[in-house]
């Protein structure tokens, strides 16, 4: 692997870091926020149940109030006497009681429905029309009721109300008539009594009706409000729909909050997703790290690893030459430079196998330089090497490379010839022997003079080896030297 490897795998690295990071954020978010959604949700529930159940309560102290003034002996006299001492010890012009007890109006009347009298809080300014029509519409509304506690809707101003009978104390006697009194329902109030449950409410007339999710919450007094809740921007928004005692729709609250359980779910996930992508990155640089370290070890190693071979190869070519050298050592003769007899005798018998081989003629010649002793005798041993020398250079001079010539020992040569017939072998030889015999050698104002004795053989078969045919040779020399020497004598 190289740097520009190393560049590509940083990218991929980097893309894959990318992605990863991208994926766990999508996968924690679908997996997690579901959780923080349902746990939103549970809240949700729990609040709306809270908000119903202090509506509920309200209304039951509204109740509670109502029934205790109904069955007080003194409104008992006043509906049935007209004892105006009771109004105003009561409900006197500038008394606040009806903002003492929290409600916006009150009505005494009798069985026939005539209203006997009625007071609305002051903070409230109704119109004498606006009251005229209410009360008309409370008195159809309630008409055959005689004890009622409900949630109602009058052109959009939902209201508590509650109907009592006034009875006396002991709950005995006639019934004379009845008390209803009224708590309207604003959003700003609604609001500030569910201050820690929601924060936006909104007042609806049409109904969210029967949603399939939907599910019913009974009080003591509101005994049925439906609860629908969806999921919209991150935001949880509930719908309670309220019917009044007679199970009509009355009025819909929407609900909602800020939702802090998913603005908290998407903030924990978001830290999660922020420690796993820094763990990732961690991660991911250790092994871009690694892969450098393995990169520059490689590249290290590959130096090595090239210097050692180049070591090898110098090592290879100077052992190569060294054998060489010592080939040409253990194969020439050191004297005269031509081969020696092991080699001599080496290359002989490829020629002879290559004659056999291709049915070519085959010959020896066998040389020995005559009275040799007494040339080292007269002229020391020196001159005697430099005879043996001047001889290799003319027999060199005369064969050609195809023929095999060899030292065999002290001042005995042989040459092996392949391809050639006897009348050239045999002007060789004479050519040999004639050209020893008219060199002299100058040395310290001495002319030496040599002449050579050659036995010339030619191979009779193939089955004939190398050993025998020279053995051969060896014999027609012997016959030369006898005959006087400086002669060639060659088989017939
Ligand atoms: P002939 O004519 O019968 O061959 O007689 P010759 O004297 O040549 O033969 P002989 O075998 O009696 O003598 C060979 C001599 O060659 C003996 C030896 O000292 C000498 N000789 C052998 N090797 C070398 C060498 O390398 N250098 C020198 N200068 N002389 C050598
Ligand atoms: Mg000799
Ligand atoms: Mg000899």
């Amino acid at each position: 692997m190289n740097s520009d490897n190393l560049k590509k795998n940083l990218l991929s690295l980097f893309f894959s870091y990318l992605l990863l990071v991208t994926v766990l954020a999508v996968i924690s978010y679908k997996f997690f926020i579901n959780d923080f959604i349902s746990l939103e949700q549970k809240h949700n529930k729990n609040s709306i149940i809270s908000f119903t159940k202090m509506m509920d309560n309200e209304l039951s102290n509204l109740r509670n109030i109502i029934n205790d003034y109904a069955k007080w002996d003194d409104t008992y006299d006043f509906i049935s006497n007209a004892n105006k001492n009771y109004i105003y010890n009561n409900f006197r012009e500038d008394s606040n009681t009806l903002k003492d007890l929290g409600i916006d109006g009150i009505l005494f009347v009798k069985t026939n429905g005539h209203v006997v009298y009625s007071k609305y809080n002051k903070n409230n300014r109704f119109s004498s029309f606006f009251k005229k029509e209410f009360e008309l519409f409370l008195m159809k509304k309630l008409e055959n009721e005689d004890e009622v506690s409900t949630l109602l809707n009058y052109n959009s101003k939902p209201f508590f109300v509650v109907k009592s009978t006034i009875l006396q104390s002991d709950f005995k006697g006639e019934k004379r008539g009845h008390i209803i009194a009224f708590k309207f329902l604003d959003k700003k109030t609604l609001l500030e009594d569910s201050k820690a449950l929601f924060n936006e409410i909104k007042i609806l007339d049409k109904s969210t009706q029967n949603h399939k999710n939907s599910f019913i919450i009974s009080f003591e007094n509101m005994k049925t409000m439906k609860v629908f809740s969806q999921n919209s921007k991150g935001k949880i928004i509930s719908f309670i729909d309220f019917y009044d005692f007679k199970n009509e729709f009355a009025l819909t609250l929407q609900l909602s909050n800020n939702s802090l359980i998913i603005a908290e779910g998407e903030k924990t996930i978001l830290i999660f997703c922020f420690i796993s992508s820094i763990i990732l990155l961690f991660v991911f640089i250790v092994i871009y790290k690694n892969q450098k370290l393995i990169i520059n070890q490689n590249i290290i190693l590959n130096e090595k690893v090239e210097k050692r071979t180049n070591q090898l190869t110098r090592a290879y070519r100077t052992l190569k030459s060294k054998n060489k050298e010592l080939y040409k050592l253990a194969n020439t003769d050191f004297l005269t430079k031509i081969r020696n007899r092991a080699n001599f005798f080496e290359q002989s018998i490829k020629l002879l196998k290559k004659s056999n081989k291709e049915n070519l003629s085959f010959s020896v010649l066998m040389m020995d330089i005559d009275y040799f002793k007494k040339i080292n005798d007269r002229y020391g041993h020196s001159v005697g090497d430099k005879v043996l020398i001047k001889f290799c250079e003319i027999v060199s001079e005369i064969i050609d490379k195809n023929m095999v010539f060899g030292r065999l020992g002290g001042e005995e040569f042989a040459i092996s010839i392949i391809e050639k017939d006897e009348k050239s072998v045999e002007q060789i030889s004479e050519k040999i022997r004639e050209k020893c015999s008219s060199t002299s050698i100058e040395v310290k104002q001495n002319s030496i003079k040599f002449t050579v004795s050659v036995g010339t053989v030619f191979k009779q078969s193939k089955y004939e080896t190398i050993d025998e045919i020279l053995h051969k040779a060896d014999e027609l020399l012997y016959k030369a030297k006898e005959q006087g020497r400086n002669r060639v004598i060659r088989s017939l």
